[in-house]
């Protein structure tokens, strides 16, 4: 890429790490970007930089957030001793959107991959065990239907099991192998409400 000075040619690469865009989709970007007034690109750089500086894991459910506890955790209206467990803070995004959940949340932030070599303690199970010894009545799986999520859902309530909590999963009204995120707020609302006890 020659013909592009230093600079852009560096753009375009930092640009093209990102998951999902490709060489082409980086260059459009970087066009973008260079064509916007300076003012905006800072405004965009700074939002980057200050997102990565300043949030982290909730004390509590380990979802990203800016505080030490995040604003559901902090929230003494909901229900604490109902634990939904998901993936991704993404997912736990979703589950809001539909309003109707009461409880707290438990992100994990991956689900167990034998295939990609994801244990156990790769992922916020230890953490989980450890509000678990709080009091806690019941824990709702909402582990992805992939094969992983499935994985982990299975390891989750075996090691649930001898703390007597209640344990449920989600129904499998989620599209096997489908994002939480990109399921409609009724499938989800369905699948929250048709758990089943494992
Ligand atoms: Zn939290």
């Amino acid at each position: 890429m020659d013909y592009y000075s230093k600079q852009i040619h560096q753009l375009i690469e930092e640009l093209a790490r990102l998951p999902g865009i490709g060489a082409k989709s980086a260059q459009r970007l970087a066009f973008h970007i260079l064509a916007q007034p300076p003012e905006s690109v800072h405004q965009l750089a700074k939002a980057l930089v200050d997102a990565r500086d300043h949030v982290r894991y909730c004390r509590e459910c380990f979802t990203l957030t800016d505080q030490e506890v995040c604003p559901i955790c902090a929230n003494t209206a909901r229900d604490h001793k109902t634990i939904m467990v998901v993936e991704t803070t993404r997912d736990l995004a979703a589950y809001e959107k539909t309003g109707k959940y009461e409880g707290v949340y438990h992100v994990l932030h991956g689900a167990i991959s034998p295939m990609l070599g994801i244990g156990p303690d790769d992922i916020k199970l230890k953490e989980l065990m450890i509000r678990l010894q709080g009091d806690v009545e019941e824990v709702i799986i909402a582990t992805n239907s992939s094969l992983e999520g499935e994985t982990t859902a299975m390891y989750l309530s075996r090691l649930i099991k001898p703390t007597q909590i209640r344990c449920s999963r989600i129904a499998s009204g989620v599209p096997v192998g489908g994002d939480l995120e990109y399921t409609d707020e009724v499938t989800l609302l369905r699948a929250l409400e048709g758990r089943v006890e494992i």
